[in-house]
């Protein structure tokens, strides 16, 4: 059977009744992974967490290194799609060379996107990086489709910003010369809630939404991501958090903008019916989880999914969500 699945990895995902089509993409850290997600059929990249740029060194990578490390993914993937997600220092990740401190809260910190009003200029020189990676790449012809998208966004204030730096960026760049694509979709994570709440503030400041499932269950459930005494309390099925997903998803949708999920909720083979079930448009997960999400995708119709949605919807507890969609037979 799973030669079988594996062997139907790099056709779509289409749903069973044939009327719908999410993207199944994955979530990167480098090139290796990036061709691991090629082998699996990977649509894109939904994900790629560039952290590992700055990982195991004392000092900021040279603008050469980092058009060096994105210029070897995107030539890796093609013409498909790549999200990449700007630096999310902080947190469990320390980086003492770009003014992390030891906080009493790490998570509730400094922090991924809030790095900007002390640091715009990490975040202006990976603009500049990943533009003139995406401007080489396409003179030498593969027509990249490079996607920006922001972590820990809690204010609409930031996406202003970073906007603005975004806009610098670009205006940089074309002064050498150097040829842009027309549209570079520009995102964000949407993993706090402020930002799920407000989604339908958000939608019309932003091309897409990638619900990142991981972080979005500890700020919801105040639990610690890291600490194992409470692990047992965070589960992002939790109706609190399902809420806030299709909230999320209905939100952009009434914009008329695309959402993901890249949190590990969107590998999870119990999990598929839930988010086709909320009309989700991209799943993004580790490469080899690719084959199997995409064949219980293809044995689902979508109004059998939306029905377990529905129904995931009305329960009051994670514990009943779980044994609900254990129950459940795809039809
Ligand atoms: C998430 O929070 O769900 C996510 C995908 O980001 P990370 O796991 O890198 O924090
Ligand atoms: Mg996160």
């Amino acid at each position: 059977r799973y030669q079988f699945v594996l062997s139907q990895a790099t056709l779509p995902a289409v749903t069973k009744d044939g009327s719908f089509h999410p993207e199944i993409v994955a979530n990167i850290g480098g090139v290796e992974d990036a061709k691991s997600a090629i082998d699996f059929g990977a649509e894109g990249v939904g994900l790629f967490r560039t952290e590992f740029l700055y990982l195991q060194r004392n000092n900021v990578p040279t603008l050469a290194e980092q058009v060096r490390a994105y210029q070897d993914v995107l030539k890796v993937m093609g013409n498909r799609p790549v999200v990449v997600r700007t630096l999310d220092i902080g947190g469990d990740k320390e980086f003492p060379y770009l003014g992390t401190q030891k906080e009493p809260n790490p998570f509730l910190g400094w922090r991924g996107i809030r790095t900007i009003r002390e640091r715009p200029d990490i975040l202006e020189q990976q603009f500049i990086a990943l533009l003139t990676a995406v401007a080489q790449t396409s003179t030498s012809g593969t027509g990249s489709d490079l996607r920006i998208m922001l972590p820990m966004v809690s204010s609409l204030a930031e996406v202003a910003r970073a906007r603005e730096i975004f806009e610098e960026a670009q205006t940089c760049v074309r002064a050498q010369g150097l040829p842009l694509p027309d549209k570079i979709q520009f995102g964000i994570m949407v993993e706090v809630p402020a930002a799920a709440l407000l989604a339908d503030r958000f939608a019309p400041l932003v091309d897409f939404f990638s619900i990142g499932t991981n972080d979005l269950t500890q700020y919801t459930l105040a639990v610690d991501r890291t600490n194992e005494r409470v692990s047992v309390l965070a589960s992002p099925y939790h109706p609190a958090v399902l809420h806030l997903i299709d909230k999320t998803i209905r939100a952009a949708h009434t914009a008329g903008k695309w959402v993901g999920l890249c949190g590990e909720l969107a590998g999870d083979p119990l999990a598929v019916p839930l988010l086709l079930g909320l009309h989700l448009d991209e799943f993004s997960m580790a490469p080899s989880f690719i084959p199997i999400i995409k064949d219980i995708i293809r044995q689902w119709s979508l109004p059998a999914a939306e029905a377990v949605a529905q129904q995931c919807l009305q329960f009051s507890l994670a514990a009943d969500v779980i044994e609900y969609l254990k129950q459940q037979q795809p039809h």
